[in-house]
């Protein structure tokens, strides 16, 4: 059992918070946040692991294990938790989510400045279970931001943060980063739909939506 001040971290703490770091290296690395924007957070047991406020992700080292409980007490480490803790709580707390991943990805902020739901543009909506909403804006890390980011997350795995960013939550750290680069990506493709001069972008009914929601539930390989 590897030692990390603050508590003793078990095996599978220890491989979760590899995972996690990669996974926030990538977010920097595929341009979905700069610098130390953004943070990461993955559940093992009622243990929530969570980037430090503020430190570099490639600074990371196995050493700096931080983990709090669902009541926000620091069980692993002694770096300060991210800001946003409030958040990823509140997520752990209403959803089945195992994995957060929240960033300042451009375009999805763009668009949380511009709209209160992004418009059905792509049936990838149905991945994150409709169409994706904007939670009003409220100072990062404030228990108000928790709030409006659980409401607007009701039936779906994501959402935009207005004048701030995106939260996706999923079963894995790859699902949870999927389903961000995802809702990049659809909001890049509205603006770049939206802003050809004197045209509109076709949208998708609900009722396509639904019918895709159903298909995804088939795709890929079986098992
Ligand atoms: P932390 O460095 O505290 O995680 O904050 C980054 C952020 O994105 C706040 O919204
Ligand atoms: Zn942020």
């Amino acid at each position: 059992m590897a030692e990390a001040q603050g508590g003793r971290v078990r095996p599978e703490e220890a491989s979760a918070w590899e995972a996690l770091v990669t996974t926030a290296r990538r977010t920097v690395a595929d341009g979905l946040v700069v610098g130390t924007s953004g943070n990461v957070s993955v559940r093992v047991g009622d243990t929530v692991l969570v980037t430090p406020s503020g430190v570099p992700y490639d600074r990371l080292t196995p050493a700096d294990v931080t983990g709090v409980g669902l009541d926000g007490r620091q069980l692993l480490g002694t770096l300060v938790p991210t800001s946003e803790l409030p958040m990823h709580l509140a997520v752990y707390r209403a959803t089945d989510a195992r994995a957060v991943v929240h960033t300042h990805a451009v375009h999805a902020t763009a668009v949380s400045t511009l709209v209160p739901e992004l418009p059905l543009v792509h049936y990838m909506a149905a991945a994150l279970g409709g169409p994706v909403r904007v939670a009003p804006y409220a100072a990062y890390g404030t228990d108000e931001l928790a709030g409006h980011v659980l409401r607007a997350l009701e039936d779906r795995s994501g959402c935009l943060l207005r004048n701030h960013g995106t939260l996706t939550h999923g079963s894995s750290l790859d699902q949870a980063y999927d389903r961000t680069a995802q809702l990049d990506w659809m909001c890049r493709l509205w603006l770049t739909a939206s802003s050809v001069p004197g045209l509109t972008p076709s949208l998708l009914t609900p009722g396509q939506l639904a019918e895709v929601g159903e298909r995804l539930r088939g795709y890929g390989q079986p098992g």
